[in-house]
């Protein structure tokens, strides 16, 4: 029998009643409210998640109380099925192509299932923009609208590990794959191109192999460094880059150092990869870090203060995966615990961050020589009483790092500062703070010191 959704909602409605006094109001708001039921038959209650992340996070902490609720409310048999509103991660977008093949010398047109294993979640629209990747993002946005057509052919990208390699060289495809439905657009790791190439040989189906690879409009390969030491593979990788290349079909790579440093990659590959356009993507700035924080704490759901995104900004400085980590570490936290998302509890959950465990072993000291040499002022003038503005300053500035970087007590920091006050330290803390969000060229200072420090660590 199937009901109306307006019964459904008011089955879901008596659900969330009893949900409701079972779980923390945070948790309940968090993972119970964005759940909409759209539909109830026979004894199965279909209920959507906003998204992937939503759905296993639901299903491996809350599974058994949904079941014994829906139970209690509806009947004995009755279960609750997810769909999940996004498409969920593994789905790759298959799209019927059209390709000619020749048969008994026939031309005719044969359907052809082509997937391009393309994430759909990477797109250009949820690319966050900033000093750090805006050439990147740029030249790639150019390379989807006219694939082949710019000079930019190879696109090479680079960067360190977590920084949005994979994600903008997958946006290109999604937009050029939106732009040009015709295309055939392949991407891969290299590591699966590898994979490929290996199996193709162990099948004697080598040919098969390049037939496919050189019949593409757009190839992008990921992490090419992976290429490395691997001869067979880069011979026929070099072949399918110059056959495409020849067509002006678009090649994309990316890798996590620019060509000339590639190790263990032969000298013609790497000067075919320096005929297009280089670009990188650096370390984010606070302010982007902060922008993509919010971007994707509205994404899983959550509304968070200025205060605590900027505390998480300002914290974790690795990469975005990281920080994307650490919205995933606030939110779990909060839901087990029982606790509203404050700053507290950021500070609680980034405490138990690998950098956190590290940072016990950087001593104040440590960050006063980091600070003097950087300013070019003696440390024994950072514990003096000079009162001098430049001397001042590069105290506050020693200050706000030791209370950020390490676990001393800000009696502590005091002490060590020559005997000075904690408030002291708290109030030089907040002007350091108040002033990195307003003067970029301070925050690159403490950024540049920051992570000298982190390199001693
Ligand atoms: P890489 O391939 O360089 O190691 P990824 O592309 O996998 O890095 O990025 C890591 C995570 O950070 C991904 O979830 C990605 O969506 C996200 N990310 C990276 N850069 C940005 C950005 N500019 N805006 C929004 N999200 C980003
Ligand atoms: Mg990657």
């Amino acid at each position: 029998m199937e009901y109306t959704i307006a019964e459904a909602t008011l089955v879901w409605e008596k659900c969330l009643n009893l949900i409701e006094k079972s779980v923390s109001p945070q948790a309940f708001v968090t993972w119970f409210k964005p759940l909409k039921p759209i539909g109830l038959s026979e004894n199965i209650l279909y209920i959507d998640v906003p998204h992937q992340f939503f759905f296993e996070w639901i299903e491996s902490h809350f599974k058994q109380l949904i079941n014994d609720t829906v139970k209690n409310i509806v009947d004995n048999e009755a279960e609750i099925s997810f769909r999940v509103m996004e498409p969920i991660e593994e789905i790759t977008n298959q799209k019927e192509l059209f390709v000619q093949q020749e048969t008994n010398h026939e031309r005719k047109l044969v359907q052809e299932t082509f997937d391009s294993n393309l994430n759909q979640k990477y797109t250009f629209d949820n690319y966050v923009m900033g000093d750090n990747n805006q050439m990147a993002r740029s030249v790639a946005i150019a390379v989807a609208k006219q694939p082949g057509q710019t000079s930019f052919n190879p696109l090479f990208i680079y960067g360190d590990v977590g920084l949005g390699k994979t994600h903008l060289i997958q946006a290109v495809g999604n937009e050029a794959k939106t732009l040009f439905p015709e295309k055939r657009i392949l991407y891969v790791s290299s590591e699966k191109f590898t994979n490929d190439f290996t199996d193709a040989i162990s099948k004697n189906k080598t040919n098969e192999f390049s037939t496919f690879y050189r019949s593409l409009d757009i190839l992008i390969v990921d992490d090419i460094q992976f290429f490395s030491g691997k001869e067979k593979t880069q011979e026929t990788f070099f072949h399918t880059f110059n056959t495409l290349q020849q067509q002006n079909k678009q090649i994309i790579l990316s890798s996590d150092k620019p060509p000339k440093d590639l190790k263990g990659i032969p000298e013609r590959l790497v000067s075919r990869f320096q005929w297009g356009l280089i670009a990188d993507i650096q370390h984010p700035d606070f302010e982007t870090r902060t922008a993509i924080l919010k971007r994707k704490s509205e994404y899983m759901g959550m509304s968070l203060e200025a205060e605590i995104l900027e505390f998480l900004a300002l914290n974790i400085t690795s990469n975005i995966r990281e920080l994307e980590g650490s919205l995933v570490g606030l939110l779990a936290e909060s839901s087990i615990s029982f606790k509203p998302i404050t700053i507290e509890l950021a500070k609680d959950v980034i405490e138990r961050t690998a950098f956190s465990q590290k940072r016990k072993s950087l001593s104040i000291e440590q960050i006063q020589t980091a600070v003097g040499e950087y300013y070019g002022i003696p440390v024994i003038l950072l514990n003096d009483k000079t009162r001098r503005q430049e001397i001042a300053f590069a105290r506050q500035v020693a200050m706000f790092l030791s209370k950020e970087m390490t676990k001393f007590s800000l009696k502590t920091i005091g002490l060590t500062f020559g005997g000075r006050d904690h408030s002291t330290v708290i109030h030089a803390h907040k002007a350091i703070y108040e002033l990195i969000k307003e003067n970029g060229a301070v925050m690159n200072e403490v950024n540049t010191i920051r992570k000298k420090l982190e390199s001693q660590i």
